[in-house]
């Protein structure tokens, strides 16, 4: 006789979610995938909307550390799958990928949508099964998970093994709000607290830049704080700043404004210029021209830089060329407040690592496995918060097939 299919749940469709269904499926099991929306993978559509960055290219010993605390966690698991791995993966879906001038990894496609309706028709080749509009709710009394269903039914299952994979609690509309660290809480499980990552900040922009340069770009900028300088874009809100040279210092800027209520950090408007050949600029003649089309002309810089240079408490640009070329490079800048954890790109905190053996699985609930964003882990964009999902769910769908045979053969 055939030793019987280990059953597997996996709550959430998301990267993780659907890679523990896959790795789970693959290894012989019978895979049943819940998610609370309508449709599977939501997020990783609107990851698409960015170009859909799956991973990056650098070796493991640079690419490793960008987990801070939680690399020796993330280590071995990312080693079992790798960049080139997940490039692989990405390929055999007929998607394959480039390394952009950055080093970042992206499908040629550029966009999540044909990666993921090609891996929903390999799952259900695979046979795993699909209750969408299913909100997980917990455990009942006997340890049976419980969900529940269009029109409110309630619904449980009792697979032999589950794996959590709810995500982060950032754009709650895509389906990850986070409700499930109160569950888990409730069993005694430590959850710490999911806060933005990879988020804006608040900046008190004068009425008139507000007014003026909500929705501009900062392009080819770099942000710096506390001695790390970061090339990149940022974007002016309504509200501050946000972008990828804000996002990649968001942990150090965010941990400032807890502990000291604001991070003072400096915008450097023309990193590729010294500020002795800005100041050389800046001595020659103006002629006619006003000062803020001199600084366009000689500079190239935009209406949103000329504005911010004002930014100051009087209002007026710095008398000498020295001191103009001194603020070009450093702009102050005082963030005030870290941005809504809606509006993050990922999040941080999760459930905490001591909480989790090394196949991921729960120690106070044998045979509950977690993966993805839900782990207290963070990272800056790049693609190494998509490596991170896939390689947590590929790991904690394998441990669990491994634990429901192990546990099948038990007495
Ligand atoms: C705008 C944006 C752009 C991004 N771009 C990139 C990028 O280019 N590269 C990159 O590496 N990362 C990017 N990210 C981050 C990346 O998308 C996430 O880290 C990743 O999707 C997390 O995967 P996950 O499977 O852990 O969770 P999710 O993708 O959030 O999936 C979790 C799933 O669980 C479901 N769920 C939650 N609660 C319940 C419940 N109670 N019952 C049932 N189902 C539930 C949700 O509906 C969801 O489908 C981006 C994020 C955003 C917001």
């Amino acid at each position: 006789m055939p030793a019987p299919r280990p059953t597997i749940a996996v709550v959430g469709a998301g990267p993780a979610g659907l890679m523990a269904a896959e790795t789970a499926a693959r290894a012989g099991a019978a895979v049943r995938v819940y998610d609370r929306m309508p449709t599977a993978g939501r997020k990783l559509l609107m990851a698409g909307r960015g170009g859909l960055n799956l991973t990056h290219s650098e070796p493991l010993a640079r690419f490793l550390p960008r987990y801070g605390a939680a690399a020796a966690r993330l280590g071995p698991i990312v080693e079992a799958f790798t960049p080139d791995a997940l490039r692989a993966w990405s390929e055999g879906l007929e998607q394959p990928t480039f390394i952009g001038s950055s080093g970042r990894v992206f499908p040629k496609a550029l966009k999540a949508s044909p990666l993921l309706r090609a891996w929903l028709a390999r799952l259900a080749g695979l046979g795993v099964e699909f209750r969408l509009r299913h909100r997980w709710t917990g455990w009942s009394a006997d340890d049976a998970l419980v969900f529940e269903a269009p029109g409110g039914a309630s619904v449980t299952h009792r697979p032999q093994a589950a794996i959590l994979a709810l995500g982060g609690a950032s754009w709650p509309r895509l389906g990850a709000d986070g409700g499930w660290a109160a569950i888990l809480r409730r069993r005694g499980i430590a959850v710490n607290a999911l806060g933005p990552a990879n988020c804006g900040f608040a900046v008190g922009w004068s009425a008139y830049f507000r007014g003026r340069f909500a929705g501009t770009p900062l392009k080819r900028i770099a942000l710096a704080f506390r001695g790390r300088a970061v090339r990149g874009e940022a974007v002016v809100t309504a509200s501050g700043i946000e972008g990828g040279a804000v996002y990649a210092l968001s942990a150090p800027l965010r941990d400032a404004i807890a502990a000291e209520g604001r991070a003072e950090a400096e915008l450097d408007l023309r990193p590729d210029f010294a500020a002795e050949e800005i100041a050389r600029r800046l001595a020659a003649p103006r002629r006619k021209l006003s000062l803020p089309n001199f600084l366009r002309k000689t500079l190239k810089l935009p209406p949103v830089a000329i504005a911010l240079l004002r930014e100051g408490p009087d209002g007026a640009f710095p008398a000498t060329p020295e001191a103009l070329a001194a603020r070009i490079k450093a702009v102050p800048l005082t963030l005030v407040a870290t941005g809504p954890l809606e509006r993050a790109i990922s999040t941080a905190g999760g459930i905490a690592f001591d909480e989790l053996d090394a196949d991921l699985m729960l120690r106070k609930l044998p045979g509950v496995f977690a993966a993805g964003e839900m782990l207290d882990w963070e990272a800056p964009t790049g693609g190494y918060l998509l490596q991170a999902c896939f390689a947590t769910g590929a790991w904690a769908g394998g441990a669990a097939v491994a634990w429901a045979r192990r546990a099948a053969r038990s007495p």
